[in-house]
């Protein structure tokens, strides 16, 4: 079998044995050429029109543009739109992003506008049975509920789970949503992709996001991809990959268990065993060392703390190394020298590096390789870790996180003191909202809620272990499917036993048919990213304004009017809206809810981007090169696209936006920065301030801190504020004065406002402060879990936590596979959406697992047959095999987007009529088992184990 596919449809091996021929699938699926012109008329007389043949043929086109929903490379096209029907769809050939490419999936967007497989109106299941309710029955059952359990079990037994498919508003309001009810149980996905490399990243140098751009990639002369798979996960950013590659002749590595699509383009690949990757970076780190290769003045200058690394690293000699990884010592140093040898080069981290219960110390020891050649702050380098859905940058921003307010302000009392002043409330009353008692020793109001990761042990755990009054009894599932979360049979367990359960989404989603219920499931429809307006923050912080394309189909609201009905039912409206004006439907205006983002986003700089500013630079994709992102001429002049924060300072200052940090070479006021002064000035009597480094321009010409309003003083810049700035800067620093003022002073002198650092490569206040390798709880090297033991169990936040207790059993000997999975190009996510697309659904239909042809040939497995697959907790599930050497003899691997069939059997009699998915499979997440980060609890789906035998 051929190694790679040449294009995104599967290779011919898999179309002759593991899937149906596309003729099968069309009449399979009730798509005949016809097929798809009936479905849309199908429905219940609600839905809108949204078939071509019933426009006149000189109905006038409308053109809107829009952004891909399906990942965050943030890939423009334009829609058409004739009488309200979106009848077709061009990539933006003038898109600074993608220049007119675009992939599978955003070449089927439009499917949007069709939505046969929709929820048409809300549901609610009633003896087993879907019953249709009206809006406001709706939103008087579930709100009553609400309020019940409320009065019973207190706020937090209620949870939110919320989406990385909002817009940035929908984001920043469902954030304030929980606040308002009283409670910090709300999160997404990026707990369960990202998390891990947001506190690695920010505890290293500031920041937990991207440092430079899918376009700066194009000026970098290596390219490290570790547990990175662009070719498939984000395809249109391989435009500026090869063109690094055919411009610089960079040099591409590939360290990834598995020879993926990405690996084919690569000039070395590594295939690392799983949870190994701390290991693999400090074998590099050792040849670094050894030769001499680091970046010393960068060192000296701008990292605090090498010296700890270079003692850890003393002990990851290149035959340990090749031991723990299973590569071999020539490889390892051939990734170093190929670093050393072309810079700037750039490191790409997804998934595969962050989702491990060692995953945050991953993600620094990515930062650390970073930090000792010198590569950051520069064009060609950085860390460009790209992200899944597209607008989790947003989200994350945003705090659609259990232990943030938005801006990764925190929930001290003084970041809720400063979010209440930008909410124009008392803190007090926002206070009162909260449980008041004390639980496990911790305040609810000041604790993280539970992560996504685990609100099923928010169900299934003892009150008396949880560090709240009781345990979730109801939870929304709003644009987040629960299939992307391991321990399946939990999961579903757990919402057998919620009182309540609300599914919000445009699709039923798993919790909505997955659980054994008869009663209390609410399906409510929300309505696509196309059927309303809004910003969204692609993976290198720009912000795109992107316009509705069509009205919301059928009965479907959109996220904020779901939202705002809801507040006004629960009796909180006026305060969730105090600042923000109602039009003539007494829906939000959504340019309101930006401008108060832009009142209290200090932290990252999410301030300048106004909704004027975005919507300026949508209308003129054009005028953006796709080379720098930089506006040369029109009426962005001088702006990078889509302002990346931090945009400092208030709109009217004009910042262009930031495209890479921390980079020296700028004035502030042009981009620049230098490494965050975030952990105080100094750490056991040492420096923590650059030394002789700083930005272009700055009057300080050395390390300095952050400003406050005393810093303006002793350096006589007060009197630079107008009165209004000092009244409301007076007693505050760069992130509570809603003035900006702090901030143009600072930079008016040529000063970052946050300070300026070295990055650290030592965290004091996480449980391992330099990256250190542990082995995973379920590892078939059961030799070293000795020597690399996980950590002892304990308390996280809320829940109680276990590591050693599951590693010290013996699992490999029953489970001798290693276990692994990732993302296909032709899906996204948990995949209910992109199943239900039927340009799509056709490319992939059956869920499968990639096994070396030596581990199918002892059990007696030929490629194409169907096999038990069960995990390591006893998970089982029944799908294909793929036998090929792609992975390595030893180890498995599964795509994460299949559901709907649960331990061989089908969930679709459990959908309402019309909306079962084109393609449904197992979940891999039903044999994927218990692991999570001590420090985000990111969940472990990256190295587990399990058996596989013929079924
Ligand atoms: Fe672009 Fe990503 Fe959409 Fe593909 S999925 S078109 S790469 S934004």
């Amino acid at each position: 079998m051929q190694l790679t596919r040449k294009s995104n449809a599967a290779p011919t091996v898999e179309k002759k044995t593991l899937g149906i021929s596309r003729r099968q699938f069309m009449k399979q699926a009730g798509i005949t050429s016809g097929g798809i012109a009936a479905a849309s008329l199908l429905g219940t007389g609600m839905m809108r029109k949204a078939e071509a043949k019933d426009i006149p043929h000189d109905a006038p086109t409308e053109i809107k543009r829009t952004v891909c929903s399906a990942c965050a490379v943030g890939c423009g096209l334009y829609a058409e739109v004739q009488n309200g029907v979106w009848t077709g769809q061009e990539p933006a050939f003038d898109h600074p992003f993608n220049a007119g490419g675009h992939c599978a999936k955003g070449a089927a967007l439009r499917e949007h506008g069709h939505g046969e497989k929709r929820l048409k109106y809300p549901m609610k299941l009633v003896d087993g049975k879907w019953k249709k309710l009206s809006w406001e029955q709706a939103f008087n059952e579930v709100g009553d509920q609400m309020l019940d359990i409320r009065k019973e079990s207190g706020p937090d037994s209620l949870y939110f789970m919320g989406s990385a498919k909002f817009s940035n508003e929908g984001c920043y309001m469902y954030r304030k949503f929980a606040a308002m009810w009283g409670t910090n149980n709300v999160d997404h996905s990026a707990r369960i992709c990202h998390s891990t490399t947001v506190a690695g990243v920010a505890n290293t140098w500031g920041y937990g996001a991207q440092t430079n751009s899918f376009n700066d990639i194009q000026n970098a002369n290596a390219i490290f991809f570790i547990g990175s798979n662009p070719a498939e996960a984000h395809p249109v950013a391989m435009q500026h990959i090869m063109i690094a590659k055919e411009k610089n002749n960079a040099k591409i590595i590939v360290v990834d268990p598995r020879f993926s699509r990405t690996a084919a383009h690569a000039d070395l690949h590594c295939g690392l065993r799983p949870g190994t990757d701390i290991p693999f970076i400090y074998g590099m780190l050792w040849h670094i060392f050894e030769n001499g290769w680091e970046d010393k003045t960068f060192i000296e200058q701008r990292v605090f703390e090498m010296e700890s690394i270079r003692e850890e690293v003393k002990k990851f000699p290149p035959k340990e190394v090749a031991n723990i990884t299973g590569c071999s010592e020539e490889e390892v140093y051939q990734a170093a020298k190929m670093m050393a040898d072309n810079r700037p080069g750039t490191v790409v981290w997804c998934m595969g590096g962050t989702q491990h219960h060692v995953g945050n110390a991953n993600t620094r020891a990515y930062c650390i390789l970073q930090l000792a050649l010198g590569n950051m702050g520069v064009k060609g380098g950085g860390t460009n870790i790209f992200r899944g859905h597209d607008n989790v940058q947003g989200a994350t921003d945003l705090g659609l996180l259990f232990d943030t307010l938005p801006g990764y302000y925190g929930l001290k009392t003084g970041s809720w003191k400063h979010w209440s002043h930008v909410w124009d409330l008392e803190f007090d009353w926002v206070k009162s909202r909260f449980d008041q008692n004390e639980y496990l020793g911790r305040v609810p109001m000041n604790t993280p809620g539970i992560p996504c990761s685990r609100w099923h042990d928010g169900v299934l755990e003892t009150p008396e272990k949880l560090a709240q009054k009781d345990r979730v009894r109801m939870a929304f599932f709003w644009g987040q499917s629960v299939n992307t979360e391991t321990r399946q049979r939990d999961v579903r367990e757990a919402l057998d036993k919620m009182d309540t359960v609300v599914v919000v989404d445009p699709f039923p989603t798993m919790a909505g048919v997955m659980h054994r219920r008869q009663n209390g499931v609410y399906l409510l429809p929300a309505a696509t990213q196309f059927e309303t307006e809004g910003s969204v923050s692609n993976s290198g912080r720009s912000q795109q304004w992107r316009e509705k394309v069509i009205e919301p189909l059928f009965e479907s609201k959109t996220d904020l009017e779901i939202m705002y009905r809801l507040s006004q039912k629960l009796g909180f409206a006026d305060e969730f809206t105090k600042r923000i004006a109602k039009d003539a439907n007494d829906v939000m205006v959504i340019e309101d809810i930006t401008r108060e983002i832009n009142r209290g986003m200090w932290t990252i700089g999410m301030t300048g981007q106004s909704p004027e500013r975005l919507k300026m630079h949508t209308q003129n994709w054009g005028t953006f090169s796709n080379k720098t992102l930089e506006a040369a001429g029109g009426p962005a002049k001088g702006d990078t696209y889509g302002l990346p924060w931090p945009c400092w300072g208030t709109p009217e200052q004009k910042h262009p936006g930031t495209q890479i940090l921390y980079n020296t070479h700028k004035h502030v006021l042009e981009g620049g920065g230098n490494f965050r002064a975030r952990y105080g000035v100094e750490y056991k009597g040492e420096n923590l301030l650059a030394e002789g480094s700083f930005s272009k321009g700055a009057e300080i010409q050395d390390g300095y801190p952050e400003f406050t309003a005393d810093m303006l003083k002793q350096l006589g810049w007060w009197d630079d504020l107008t009165a209004e700035e000092k009244a409301e800067a007076e007693g505050r620093n760069w992130k509570t004065d809603i003035s900006g003022g702090i901030q143009r002073v600072a930079m008016k002198h040529g000063c970052i406002p946050f300070g300026n650092a070295k990055a650290r490569c030592i965290v004091w206040t996480f449980p391992d402060q330099v990256p250190v390798h542990r082995e995973p709880l379920y590892t078939p090297r059961r030799d070293l879990v000795s020597k690399y033991p996980t950590y002892d169990d304990m308390q996280v936040h809320r829940l109680p936590t276990l590591y050693k207790s599951i590693q010290e059993k013996d699992t490999a000997a029953k489970y001798p596979l290693g276990l692994t999975s990732g993302r296909l190009v032709e899906y996204e996510g948990g995949g209910e959406e992109s199943r239900s697309n039927p340009w799509l659904a056709e490319l992939q239909q059956e869920m499968f697992v990639e096994m070396n042809p030596a581990d199918a040939a002892d059990r007696a497995i030929r490629d194409g047959d169907t096999v038990w697959l069960e995990g390591a907790e006893g998970g089982r599930i029944k799908i294909k095999a793929m036998v090929t050497p792609r992975v390595k003899p030893g180890v498995t691997w599964m795509p994460y987007h299949f559901a709907g069939e649960m331990h061989g059997e089908s969930l679709a009699p459990n959908y309402p009529e019309g909306t079962v998915p084109y393609v449904i499979g197992e979940s891999a997440n039903t044999a994927l088992t218990y692991g999570y980060d001590p420090v985000t609890q990111m969940q472990e789906t990256k190295a587990s184990l399990c058996q596989i035998v013929k079924a």
